[in-house]
């Protein structure tokens, strides 16, 4: 036996080892834990860009911390008790101070039901959420989720009763905590209307909730409006240019590659549906044409069945504005 050898097989056994041991594993997706964002104090772990399904155990969007000084500010932990625990346990493998506070950034279950697994270890961490969801969620829109996340994952146990934000936060806000500062944007209707953009300003990154995704499409709620999010993100795409970019779901980035793609996507969306209305014809005598121009992404998760339905329904705001 060569004894060099040896030892520095051990040596690269013992710091390999422990790298295994460090992520998440959630077949068939792989391996997920906390990345730090450069050098900064912004941790984020992207989920699988997807629908919730079994899989995935509801797993799909992107939880992310902020380092303070003394304590950790969480940023929309997740769909269910099973994901917040697992959040918590990869929070801990690269911090151990406690968590300060919780912000979510909107009303849909997949962001925020988590919060109950990191207040069971924290019950005095506060939860900051906009007005219009803390209403809203407790007016029905919490139990809707549970009902959707339920019938995709089955994983909802633990998830009741609900950890609801108790803390307001509004439209040009500035929340510190810890010495972290955080300037709140509120779109009044865009992804829904209870949304927050985060801009934490010591790292200068912008949390654009699910007003952005990347690599795959969501739902457009009752409460939400296509064109309000298409001027939201025209505003985003020529205001000051920010240093890092996080979507609801799929990879951040730079601001053209993170907000590009989605903003492209709804503005094709409405340009079509616009044409359909000022012939007099239905959306859907322009879907064809439509998907043509998408190829960029026909390709994203739910695309094939999202996409009509987006369709219509900025065909129906179209509509409406112009009946105003
Ligand atoms: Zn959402």
């Amino acid at each position: 036996m060569n004894w060099i050898r040896f030892f520095r097989l051990l040596l690269t056994g013992a710091t390999l080892f422990p790298l295994v041991l460090l992520a998440w594993k959630l077949d068939p997706y792989g391996e997920f834990a906390f990345r730090q964002m450069g050098s900064s104090n912004v941790w984020i772990m992207h989920g699988p860009a997807m629908e919730p399904n079994r899989q995935n155990k509801g797993f799909m969007n992107n939880p992310a911390f902020i380092e303070g000084k003394r304590g950790l500010i969480v940023i929309d932990p997740g769909g269910n008790a099973f994901v917040g625990a697992k959040v918590l346990e990869e929070i801990e493998k690269v911090s151990k101070k406690p968590i300060a506070a919780i912000l979510n950034t909107h009303k849909h279950g997949d962001h925020w039901f988590a919060n109950i697994a990191l207040a069971q270890k924290y019950p005095n961490a506060p939860i900051y959420a906009h007005p219009n969801m803390i209403r809203e969620v407790k007016a029905g829109e919490a139990e809707k989720w549970y009902g959707i996340l339920e019938r995709l994952t089955g994983n909802l146990q633990g998830t009741r009763p609900f950890r609801y934000p108790a803390h307001e936060l509004r439209d040009g806000q500035v929340l510190e905590i810890d010495g972290e500062r955080f300037r709140i944007f509120h779109p009044k209707r865009a992804h829904t209307d209870t949304d927050l953009l985060i801009l934490h300003e010591n790292s200068d990154t912008l949390f654009l909730g699910d007003n952005v995704m990347k690599n795959r499409l969501g739902g457009f709620d009752a409460s939400s409006s296509i064109l309000g999010n298409i001027e939201l993100l025209e505003g985003i795409m020529k205001g000051k240019e920010h240093r890092l970019y996080v979507p609801g779901h799929g990879p951040s980035g730079a601001r053209e590659e993170t907000v590009g793609p989605f903003l492209r996507y709804l503005k094709l969306l409405a340009d079509e549906a616009k044409k359909a209305y000022e012939a007099d014809e239905e959306y859907y005598s322009v879907k064809k044409e439509a998907i043509a121009k998408m190829k960029e992404f026909q390709n994203w998760d739910a695309f094939d069945h999202q996409m009509g339905k987006h369709l219509g329904k900025v065909y129906q705001e179209i509509e409406e504005r112009d009946m105003q």
